[in-house]
């Protein structure tokens, strides 16, 4: 066994956090008490193509601890489906670990022996690491993580208390047993979590970790607000209330002018039983645009999109021309940033 940590602070300093540190225990030895008891038990390990191709494998794992036999073997498909017990033939003195020497002896026609399993290995080890941080830690909530066939992460664990700390655990092998009694088949993760967010709460509840599926059941992962102020005043709006438009002409200040059609809205925000807040936005649009930047192979580009008015300007009649202003006063500051030169 071996022991090594890892500075997470030095990449990403933040005066908020103490601590930021991984730890990683290499070549533990496995806690394996039914194997050591009674021997691994050996099953037939693999996959099939899911694209109808012939990329098809087959070895020996041992159906408790995961542990494979070295070499693993090299079955034939068609004899050995994925999940019956290993009842073949192991080789355990074969030189299996030189590919030149099985090639040779493969060579020699000695093809089936070098096929079979090897020996299981005499002290199976794994990986437990961990990642402490003390301060700040961007996540609130808890979790496990039950990994698949296929996972460097056998089982993973969290638990976030948001600016105090985080605390991230994970295995590499050991705890192979859980999972193939958990989540024996196919290769998605499944996880148990809860986390606060956004003025929610987020939960999955034995949930695949990357992928979600209309059939799917609805408990199976969902959130919920948890923000006091939406059960007390209900929840957040935004609502136009009134629309206005009226043609504008912008006059720029070097004289030329461009004719536009002006869309004034007034907004209203706030929660359903709450105190509403009311803003106003402009949208205008000049079918033939505003010159603001000297494009040489596109030519002059048009200015569009929409900002908000105050409110003063927005209740009186004189708001089209206020707004063509702010619109002059916009395209004349795109026009210094971009070096604009009107054609000659
Ligand atoms: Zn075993």
């Amino acid at each position: 066994m071996y022991r090594h940590t890892v500075d997470y602070f030095k990449d990403r300093p933040d005066r908020r956090v103490l601590i930021n540190r991984g730890f990683f225990f290499n070549d533990l030895p496995r806690l394996t008490p039914l194997c050591r008891a009674f021997g691994h038990k050996p099953v037939v390990d693999g996959y099939d193509s899911q694209f109808g191709n012939r990329d098809r494998s087959r070895w020996v794992a041992c159906g408790r601890c995961g542990a494979r036999p070295e070499p693993q073997g090299h079955l034939d498909p068609d004899q050995w489906d994925v999940g019956r017990p290993y009842t073949g033939l192991f080789n355990p003195g074969q030189p299996m670990s030189s590919p030149t020497v099985r090639k040779q002896l493969a060579a020699r026609g000695f093809d089936e022996g070098i096929r079979l399993p090897g020996a299981w290995p005499a002290k199976p080890t794994g990986t437990v690491g961990a990642q402490l941080t003390l301060g700040r830690s961007h996540t609130l909530g808890a979790g496990i993580k039950v990994g698949n066939r296929g996972s460097e992460h056998t089982l993973a664990a969290h638990v976030g208390l948001g600016p105090l700390g985080a605390l991230f655990l994970h295995t590499e092998r050991h705890g192979t047993f859980l999972q193939r009694w958990l989540n024996p088949t196919g290769y998605e993760s499944r996880v148990i979590d809860i986390a606060f967010h956004n003025g929610r709460v987020w939960w999955q509840l034995w949930d695949r970790r990357d992928e979600h599926r209309a059939t799917d059941p609805a408990w199976q992962s969902g959130n919920a607000n948890i923000h006091p102020a939406h059960y007390l005043f209900g929840e957040r709006t935004a609502e136009v209330l009134e629309e206005t438009k009226t043609d504008g002409t912008v006059w720029m200040p070097d004289g030329t002018s461009y004719p536009v059609t002006l869309t004034l809205e007034k907004w209203q925000r706030g929660r359903r039983r709450g105190r509403k807040c009311t803003t106003w936005a402009i949208s205008w649009d000049c079918p033939g645009g505003i010159p603001v930047r000297n494009d040489s192979w596109k030519g002059d580009n048009t200015l569009g999109g929409g900002f908000s008015l105050p409110a003063e300007a927005a209740e009186s009649r004189h708001w089209p021309a206020v707004a063509c202003a702010l619109i002059a006063k916009s395209c004349a500051s795109d026009r210094a940033r971009y070096d604009y030169h009107p054609a000659a």
